[in-house]
């Protein structure tokens, strides 16, 4: 990628503009060394909370906070009003706001949670990754692509990872923190502000592709796993899914939750009523690799997750991915492709896609992605055992494949 030459005008609300000088870094707490192979971390470290945002709160805590600070309980849905459905960047734009009363509230309800640090753009400014810093200094990414008809936003849903998956340059750093619901969606609010902004490049020439559209994906595929942050995942899931403007009014098929397999989180993410299409991370079908490649795997097994993925089928309706990143002479025999048919096949079909991906190899990594000519015979044997099977785009390096794959190239 390219490092982003024009930032953003700066906006008074949400994230301050890299052309002004940003804040001095704030050291958090000392993070914890890096893992060791093999060992998952499950608790977050203790750190500061970031501070409390509307999207943390369901509409009548909203209406309750706000009460809460002597004002009318109306005031919350002006205010959700504001931040889901205008975007607004500024709080001089809330003009149905009594000055004093908006100060208020903003202080206390919309205070800025991501700093931006850097963006940089790919594929001719149809893909944006933002580094941005956290209240504490913790440092997270997200990545806005411009695809025809589409527009997707990988966001993290940790600051770094405890699933230490040894390909993945997010798991080998280790846990830093949990992220807020509010730091989750706002993370969605500023694409959805840089598009309004037009600072995403169109895709192709026709005015109606190259206008600004609205984020109509989001995927749980940046730094962390999403379902060992369940309550913020699922808070910000339900902010961006009900209706403006108590939310973003996003579609639950256009959101996509990534998980290496936390059973509990899949099951549980089942009966929550909100049909998101779930992403298994396998790499692997078999439990010998699959302990290596991807350690929660000794927690639970390949046929434990497949199990799970099936069960959210069954309940949702909604046909689950199968992620496979692609690694040279380490994942992609053509027996592991027959394997891999066969444990999808066994539980039934048309309930799954696979993914394969090729690997973006973190740099000084032993692992490197597949051949080509490997890569398609693994795609034609699963196809042969009749499962749908799509290689992945590798938009800005592979940034929509799985979870921790953009994380590479942090800095
Ligand atoms: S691949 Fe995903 S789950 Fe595994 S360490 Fe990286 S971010 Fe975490």
């Amino acid at each position: 990628m390219t490092d982003r030459s024009a930032p953003a005008p700066a906006p008074a609300l949400g994230p301050a503009s890299t052309s002004q000088p940003l804040p001095e870094p704030v050291v958090g707490p000392p993070v914890p060394g890096p893992p060791v192979p093999g060992q998952l971390t499950f608790q977050a470290p203790r750190r500061g909370k970031p501070p409390r945002h509307l999207a943390d709160l369901a509409p009548a805590e909203r209406t309750e906070a706000v009460q809460a600070l002597g004002h009318k309980g109306f005031r919350a849905k002006q205010l959700s009003t504001h931040y889901f459905e205008r975007l607004v960047e500024s709080p001089a734009e809330m003009t149905d706001l009594p000055k004093t009363i908006r100060d208020d509230l903003v202080r206390d309800l919309l205070p800025p949670l991501l700093t931006p640090v850097v963006q940089r753009l790919a594929d001719d400014g149809r893909t944006i990754k933002s580094v941005w810093r956290l209240h504490d200094g913790a440092i997270v990414e997200s990545v806005l692509m411009r695809y025809p008809h589409r527009v997707t936003i990988c966001v993290s849903s940790q600051a770094g990872c405890g699933m230490n998956c040894p390909f993945c340059a997010t798991g080998q750093a280790g846990l830093t923190r949990n992220m807020s619901a509010g730091e989750i969606v706002e993370q969605v609010v500023s694409a959805a502000r840089l598009l309004r902004r037009g600072e995403l490049a169109g895709e192709g020439s026709s005015d109606e592709a190259a206008s600004p559209l609205r984020v109509s994906n989001v995927v749980f595929m940046g730094m962390g796993e999403a379902l060992a942050n369940y309550k913020a995942a699922i808070g910000a899931i339900r902010r961006l899914t009900d209706p403006a403007p108590d939310g973003l009014g996003m579609s639950a098929r256009g959101i996509v939750m990534s998980t290496v397999g936390l059973v509990p989180g899949i099951d549980k993410l089942a009966t929550e009523g909100i049909p998101v299409t779930l992403a298994l991370s396998l790499h692997a079908p078999d439990d010998e690799l699959r302990n290596e490649l991807v350690p929660i795997n000794t927690r639970w097994s390949v046929d434990e997750a497949l199990d799970a993925a099936y069960r959210y089928y069954e309940v949702t309706g909604r046909r689950v991915s199968i992620e496979y990143a692609l690694i040279k002479d380490i994942n992609d025999q053509a027996w592991r492709a027959e394997l891999l048919g066969r444990k999808l096949t066994s539980r039934g079909r048309g309930w799954v896609h696979v993914n394969p991906i090729p690997l973006n190899p973190t740099p000084g990594s032993k692992w490197t992605a597949s051949r080509p000519g490997v890569e398609q015979q693994f795609v034609e044997r699963l196809r042969a055992a009749g499962i749908p099977t799509t290689i992945r785009d590798t938009r800005g390096q592979d940034i929509d494949g799985a979870c921790g794959q953009l994380a590479a190239s942090t800095a």
